[in-house]
Formats: structure tokens, sequence, C-alpha cells
């Protein structure tokens, strides 16, 4: 059951998208029985201090979220992300990516079944990205500034068992 709460509005003007103000509004929360397909691991508790994993779990979810669309070609936001540094299903570490419609379709055992295909899509996808240190294209919006996701999300990857892809380069026109 994913559970979510919206407490706060945003005003946009219409055509500019211009931020215009915002507030606190006052709803019902809304719940979501579904399917969902997730990664944990106990080992990846030690070593890491708890706001580098928050922001590793974040980024290679993001990352996997993307790779993930891509295989089974579906809309990015058929797929709900959450992540928990000590998820109380499973006391460890894991990323979750649940179907965005009542009971699931079976979106989520095709993921169980691509599972190292998106581990490995997803470190690739990070790896290769031109950006320095995690962007909306790789680990997702940065949320924090002067925080590496991009290193932070490899380590997390590799750490779920992602192979090391040789790093692709461009061919270079007149470059022996
Ligand atoms: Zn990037």
């Amino acid at each position: 059951m994913v559970a979510s709460l919206v407490t706060l509005f945003k005003k946009l003007k219409f055509g500019t998208d211009e931020n215009v103000g915002w507030g606190p509004i006052d709803l019902p929360e809304l719940e979501l029985q579904t399917t969902a397909y997730w990664l944990t691991g106990e080992e990846l508790a030690d070593g890491w201090r708890r706001d580098e994993l928050d922001v590793a779990l974040i980024g290679a979810g993001r990352a996997i979220q993307a790779v993930a669309a891509v295989l089974l070609m579906i809309d990015p936001r058929d797929l709900g992300l959450v992540s928990q540094v000590r998820s109380p299903h499973h006391d460890a570490p894991t990323i979750y990516l649940y179907e965005a419609v009542p009971g699931g379709v079976g979106l989520s055992e095709r993921l169980w079944a691509r599972h190292e295909e998106l581990v490995d899509g997803a470190a690739d996808l990070i790896a290769t990205c031109s950006c320095d240190a995690g962007c909306p294209a790789c680990t997702g919006p940065r949320l924090e500034p002067g925080v590496d996701a991009k290193a932070l999300a490899l380590r997390l990857l590799r750490g779920l068992g992602a192979r090391r892809t040789p790093v692709r380069r461009a061919a270079i026109p007149g470059a022996a």
C-alpha cells in the first residue's frame, strides 16, 4: 500500500509557468494498493554515511526507473519510486518501483525478470552521462548542491552487483 499526502500547493501562471506563490492545503491521504518490484541490500548499510546512502538510493532509483521505462516500453510515470535508507519491511536499504495503477498490471514481474539488465543499465546510464555530479538525465534533479550524486549512485549500483562496462568513447574524426 502506497500512501501519499499532499500538504502544499503552488500557483503557476498559465503560459509561462511562473511561480506566483504557494501555501498549505488540507486533503485526505491517498492510498494505492498495488504491486512493486524492489531491490534491497543488507550489506549496503555498512560503510555508508546515512545522508550519502539516501542520495545514492534516490540517484540509483531514478536511473533504474529511466532504464525500466525503456526496457518495458512504458511511460516513466507508470512506475512510482520510493527509496528508504532502512525499509521497515526488510530492515535494510531498499529501492521500490511500484506500479501507479491500482493492483498493478504485471510490470513488477517483468522488472523482476530483467533485474540484472536494470542494475547494469542504470550503472551504464550514469557512468556514460556527460554530467559531472548527477543531472536530471541520469540521477534525477539535484536536491543537494555540492553532493556527488553520480559517484554515490554508481557506488551503490556496484554494491548491488552492477557489472563494470567499458566507457564508450565517441570516435573523433581525424584521430589516429
Ligand atoms: Zn547525468
